[in-house]
């Protein structure tokens, strides 16, 4: 399952984080997943609770705040929002689209004792 294996990414730097850092114990876990990175939020906070077992994040909250998708238009240089990868550009029609935001997951905060 690919949000599992996210999970499981997630506690493992928000842990190594916190270990660099002295804490032995994080409190909260901030995450920030584009729309259009395929993941599910209900599904990624249902593997967070199994991943975090036996680790010093296992009382860590998961906070998801979801980033909306953006695109731009490389022919007339619009910028405008999406929830999809295949969309044309709302001003000129055109299908040379970048998308710029909402791509990816990253973690944004972590919160330790
Ligand atoms: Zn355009």
């Amino acid at each position: 399952m690919h949000e599992m294996t996210l999970a499981i990414n997630i506690v493992k730097i928000a842990c190594k984080t916190a270990n660099q850092n002295g804490a032995d114990k994080i409190n909260s876990i901030e995450v920030e997943v584009g729309k259009l990175a395929g993941v599910l939020e209900d599904s990624l906070a249902f593997c967070f609770e199994a991943a975090r077992n036996n680790s010093i994040a296992k009382d860590a909250q998961l906070k998801i705040l979801t980033i909306p998708g953006k695109a731009h238009c490389i022919a007339c240089d619009d910028s405008f929002d999406t929830d999809t990868f295949f969309t044309l550009c709302p001003e000129c029609d055109g299908i040379a689209i970048d998308i710029i935001q909402g791509k990816d997951l990253r973690i944004k905060s972590i919160n330790v004792d």
